[in-house]
């Protein structure tokens, strides 16, 4: 088997189609080196024999080692010089990659392949002593770390002491003799800590690298990466090992990242940071700050240090036509990382950028229209679920807040929350329900819980391209970051800046759109959604089969779903409007009344509430579907609750507490969501069904009349099992039609419909379809009575259950293909069966979940219907389903 994939000198055996089997950086390299563009020769090994190691518990396939020997003399003819040479020695990086990057979550090792021979060589080669003893002791100190488990903290004390006993400040101060004598006490470091030299035969280093990062696909912070990006715990990381170029060698050397478009904002400049005399991890670690690549980023940020573009012209310009040559061929924005050795260009890195989602829809539409791909394509391109994050609030300008500090725009929107100095405070925080700010001089991959459960995160230290920045622009969290004037005290849980001092648990805001931090919560201002994003909404739009609706009760609600693009309302919950302070009380004599006529007495002051309720709503969704539910929840959910609401509606109701506690303790029920809800209230109470019809009718017969427009009017009836349930109720509407028939001398036309939320009703699909012309899937308590799993109770035994693996993921969130699934199929099959022009919908959660929607797509239903802030996750995803 090919377990070893060589790459350089202008070949390439895979190419980026093998990202499965290369890792995504394996993949990105070998395809960079095919297209002749300057990459250090190297080669990598397949991420199988991760999965081989892994599961062996450290053993390789024996033919592995000849298939790296010989791949090692494949990278010395191209670079002229042998692994191991002690004149002229070739040193190598062994880096991780997985086909799905996990940016700074494995390991990586550089420098690899000296020793106290080769170091000489090094020395010679470069003529360069302390460069060749830097280097020594970065590889010392990072094989330590990496391979040999040894806390990096514990070489920089060592260095701190030596420089401290020799009245140093910076490493600059360090000359070829001290680097050497810092490698002696490394080294002396490391052999006190593990009883055994370090070791020193580069045969030995190389291995021991290999197995370090293919353990590294499972050190804590990798799982919990893949944990909250839902990525899969099986595929392994690829192995790369590749010959070293040196930004460290002097002032006509650098390393750097670059964006090919800006990965905020999209715009299409490029955009990064880089580092002269340096090696690649100064830049990403926060320890040096980084000077911009462009004189356009120069300006942006106002840095006094002197960009790329103008220190070194001749290799920036080589780099930027390599950038547009890599963008033109693989037609996205790529995240670059690069190294420039004495005045030459070499390229260590192409990936797919991670970007806003701001930039993610400029860039999709911008290459669209520049015609590098596809509308199909740039619509396929962007995450449904991305799109929420473009609701995010910004801070309104108007409101005038008291600017603390200022930072980097890092990662965009505005969050509002208490200061927490920790990771673990932040989680704390996000159990108990309280919003927060994480505070940090630099996030490192151990953050990455504490950022994920913070609102937003400010740092004091690092640029645009700090892990904090990727790691929060990639979580779509407000981040602000390099808040240089900030300073931060961990043991009094304090940070100050002009002469102001917050403390642990004060509430600020920070705006990732701008890089203010400000104090107190400050109003934030509703986003707008225009250019990019409306012109690829309206892109989705000419794709997509299925019809969005939306889940609103309020008027409010139901305008901002409008203006999200919602066709149509897919479930009006009536009860909704009953919880409102003023209606209660009629609500709960409704329920209560002893007679009918106090029971009609209750019903007629709800009446013209609920009227007046449904005629905003049909008159906002002017002439689109509106689907009304009748009454569904529990009865006790409307009842008093403790003594002063007893005691309230005691004395308008004109009887004794005493007799109100008995009739609430009479309707309590042990099992409430199975129990007096839905149709049958519809059956036990026919009066309010004939209140709540008559209001619907009145009210599409008055917009209808006013706006000229007629109400498409839709009344659904929840709970039913069967078809004779369905007709009674029927009945009682068609009362409410005469009545209004003889008022007001019409009615206006409607459809009957049913919920379908319970197995017996899917299964009767076919006699249910004989009374009602639409079927709305109710999927949240579908699920619920399929699985007979109470999903108010369930947070205790479903998380164990998805963390055992027994479900797949969570069928409240994502609908469960194979059982509730497959009940919703057959209750249309049967529907359509009886009644060919069937109306099929979901009103359930899932109707917002893109997963969910390509199923429903799959089988044909007409529309779904989701919160407002969903609707356009539901566009993009019904559209991706039709492509
Ligand atoms: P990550 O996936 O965390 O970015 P990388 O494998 O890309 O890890 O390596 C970390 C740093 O080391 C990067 O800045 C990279 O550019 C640099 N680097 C990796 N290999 C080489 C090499 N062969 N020569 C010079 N620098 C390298
Ligand atoms: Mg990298
Ligand atoms: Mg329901």
């Amino acid at each position: 088997t090919k377990w070893v994939y060589t790459f350089g000198g202008g070949r390439a055996e895979g190419d980026g189609a093998l990202k499965e089997i290369l890792g995504a950086k394996g993949a990105g390299l070998a395809e960079m080196s095919a297209l002749g563009l300057p990459v250090p020769p190297g080669f990598t090994i397949s991420t199988e024999i991760c999965r081989h190691f892994l599961a062996t518990e450290g053993a390789f396939p024996a033919e592995l080692e000849r298939q790296v020997a010989a791949a090692l003399d494949g990278i010395a003819k191209v670079a002229g010089h042998q692994f191991g040479d002690a004149e002229h020695p070739l040193l190598v990086s062994v880096r991780s990659g997985a086909a799905v990057s996990m940016p700074g979550m494995m390991d990586t090792v550089l420098n690899l392949g000296l020793n106290d021979e080769t170091v000489e060589g090094l020395a010679q080669v470069s003529d360069d002593r302390r460069f060749a003893f830097d280097s020594y002791r970065r590889f010392i100190q990072m094989y330590g770390d990496v391979v040999l488990g040894l806390d990096h903290s514990v070489f920089e004390e060592r260095l701190e002491d030596y420089k401290l006993e020799r009245g140093f400040t910076l490493d600059t101060d360090l000359d070829a003799g001290d680097w050497q004598a810092v490698c002696d006490l490394f080294k002396a470091l490391v052999a006190e800590e593990l009883e055994a030299p370090f070791p020193q035969t580069p045969h030995e280093q190389l291995w021991g690298a290999i197995s370090a990062v293919i353990r590294s696909w499972n050190n804590p912070r990798a799982k919990a990466y893949r944990r909250i990006n839902s990525l899969p715990d099986g595929g392994g990381t690829a192995v790369t090992v590749q010959a070293m170029v040196f930004g460290n060698l002097g002032e006509t050397s650098a390393t750097g990242v670059a964006f090919t478009r800006h990965p905020s904002t999209g715009e299409k400049i490029l955009w990064g940071e880089y580092l002269p005399n340096a090696q690649g991890e100064d830049v990403v670690s926060g320890m040096r700050t980084p000077q911009d690549l462009t004189e356009f980023a120069r300006c942006e940020t106002g840095s006094e240090l002197p960009s790329m573009e103008t220190a070194m012209p001749a290799v920036f310009a080589e780099f930027r036509a390599v950038c547009d040559a890599l963008e033109k061929h693989h037609r996205d924005v790529l995240d670059l990382e690069f190294t420039v050795e004495r005045g030459r260009l070499w390229m260590l890195q192409a990936r797919p950028a991670k970007r806003t989602i701001h930039a993610a829809l400029k860039t999709a539409v911008d290459m669209a229209h520049e015609g590098l791909i596809t509308r199909a394509e740039a619509v396929a391109r962007i995450e449904p679920r991305t799109l929420e994050q473009l609701l995010h609030p910004t801070i309104d300008p108007e409101s005038g807040g008291d600017i603390f500090a200022r930072g980097l725009p890092a990662s965009p929107g505005a969050a509002s929350g208490t200061v927490v100095f920790t990771s673990e405070e932040a989680e704390i925080a996000r159990t108990q329900g309280r919003k927060v700010i994480l505070v940090r001089v630099e996030t490192s991959p151990e953050d990455v819980h504490g950022m994920h459960a913070a609102r937003g995160i400010l740092t004091t230290r690092g640029g645009m391209t700090s892990h904090a920045a990727v790691v929060a622009r990639g979580m779509g969290k407000p981040c602000v970051s390099g808040a240089g004037t900030i300073r931060v005290d961990f043991h009094a849980g304090t940070m100050s800046a002009g002469g102001r001092t917050i403390h642990r648990g004060d509430t600020i805001t920070i705006d990732g759109g701008t890089g203010q931090v400000l104090l107190g919560a400050v109003p934030l201002r509703e986003p707008e959604l225009s250019g990019a994003f409306a012109e690829l909404m309206e892109w989705a739009d000419t794709f997509r089969v299925l019809k969005i609706r939306t889940n609103v009760d309020t008027p409010s609600d139901a305008r901002a779903a409008r203006g999200f693009g919602a066709e149509g309302i897919g479930l009006c919950r009536t009860e909704h409007m009953f919880f409102d302070a003023r209606r209660i009380v009629a609500v709960r004599e409704m329920i209560l009344a002893e007679t009918r006529s106090t029971r009609a007495e209750a019903l007629a002051k709800l009446l013209p509430m609920q009227r007046s309720d449904f005629a905003s709503l049909f008159e906002i969704m002017s002439g689109l579907p509106v689907t009304i539910r009748l009454l569904d929840p529990p009865l006790h959910e409307f009842l008093p609750k403790g003594e002063a609401e007893i005691a309230e509606l005691a004395s308008v109701m004109g009887i004794s507490p005493a007799k109100i506690r008995a009739s609430t303790h009479a309707l309590s029920e042990a099992n409430p969501m199975l129990g007096h809800r839905g149709v049958r209230l519809a059956i036990s109470f026919p009066e309010i069904v004939e209140m709540q019809a008559r209001a619907i009718l009145e009210a599409a017969l008055d917009v209808a009349d006013q706006t000229g427009t007629p109400v498409d009017l839709e009344i659904m009836v929840p709970l039913i099992a069967s078809k004779s349930e369905l007709d009674l109720v029927n009945s009682h509407i068609r009362a409410a039609e005469s009545l209004v028939r003889k008022i007001h001398g019409r009615a206006p036309s409607y459809q009957l419909g049913t919920m379908i939320e319970l197995p017996r009703a899917a299964l009767a699909a076919g006699e249910l379809a004989k009374s009602a012309t639409f079927f709305s899937f109710g999927t949240n308590d579908l699920t619920q009575t399929t699985f007979g799993i109470s999903r108010d109770d369930a947070a205790t035994y479903l998380n164990t259950y998805l963390a055992k693996g027994i479900l797949p993921h969570d069928p409240f969130a994502s609908i469960d293909r194979e059982g509730v699934g497959e009940l919703i199929r057959i209750a249309c099959d049967r529907g359509r069966a009886t009644r060919p022009d069937l109306k099929l919908g979901v009103c359930g959660e899932h109707g917002g979940d893109p997963a969910s929607i390509h199923f429903f797509a799959e089988i044909n239903l007409d529309y779904v219907s989701c919160s407002p802030f969903r609707v356009p996750v539901a566009r993009l995803a019904a559209a991706q389903a039709a492509l």
